[in-house]
């Protein structure tokens, strides 16, 4: 095969690098961008720049932002005293999409996993310790959003253990049944947590 433009190629081989794309997904995408006026792809190029230069983490919460703090740790009209701890800044985006919390977030970064070498000391659990216990947000509530899996459970085992020492009401969220799912095709350990998350009617 002889190639005819390598700044084609280039372009096929960096988007076929991204998640979900495979070659020839990448040369339809790269053939599409040509076809484009140059203001369109240079505005693509430019948001992805920006991506990269402007975003950053909040130093209250964690979670990725173009100001710090974020427009949730800085808007005045969030509850302070309820802070929602969550494994990754994308848990954020979901839990916002349903507008049923009005606290505030602990991004952790991760969870512990000894498997992966990760320890308590590489997420952010010192730094939640610290919002605590400065008082500043006056924190009376801690609500554990991690994922229902191994390492998601121990962890939060791992942070409630901690926060024992700290004058504040620990919860999780309820896991259970989803919507629009029926009785019989749930699993075991997700009836018996649904029973066990039992709350009135
Ligand atoms: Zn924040």
């Amino acid at each position: 095969m002889q190639i005819t433009s390598e700044a084609l190629e280039r372009a096929i081989e960096e988007l076929a690098r991204l998640p979900g794309t495979g070659r020839k997904s990448a040369q339809r995408m790269a053939i599409h961008l040509l076809k484009q006026s140059d203001e369109r792809v240079l505005k693509l190029a430019d948001a992805l720049v920006q991506l990269k230069k402007s975003v950053q983490r909040c130093s209250v919460c964690g979670t990725i932002t173009d100001r710090d703090p974020c427009a949730i740790c800085s808007n005045a009209k969030r509850q302070t005293g309820v802070v929602c701890v969550v494994e990754e800044f994308q848990d954020v985006f979901i839990i916002e999409k349903t507008n049923e919390f009005r606290g505030r977030y602990h991004v952790l970064g991760g969870v512990i996993s000894p498997l992966e070498n990760i320890g308590p000391d590489d997420i952010r659990i010192k730094q939640l310790l610290e919002r605590i216990g400065s008082g500043d947000e006056q924190i009376e509530e801690v609500i554990l959003a991690l994922n229902p899996d191994a390492e998601g459970e121990a962890t939060s085992y791992y942070i409630n253990k901690l926060l024992l020492n700290y004058d504040v009401d620990v919860t999780r969220i309820a896991y259970g049944i989803p919507m629009g799912t029926e009785l019989e095709f749930i699993d075991e350990a997700t009836l018996s947590r649904a029973f066990a998350s039992r709350a009135s009617f």
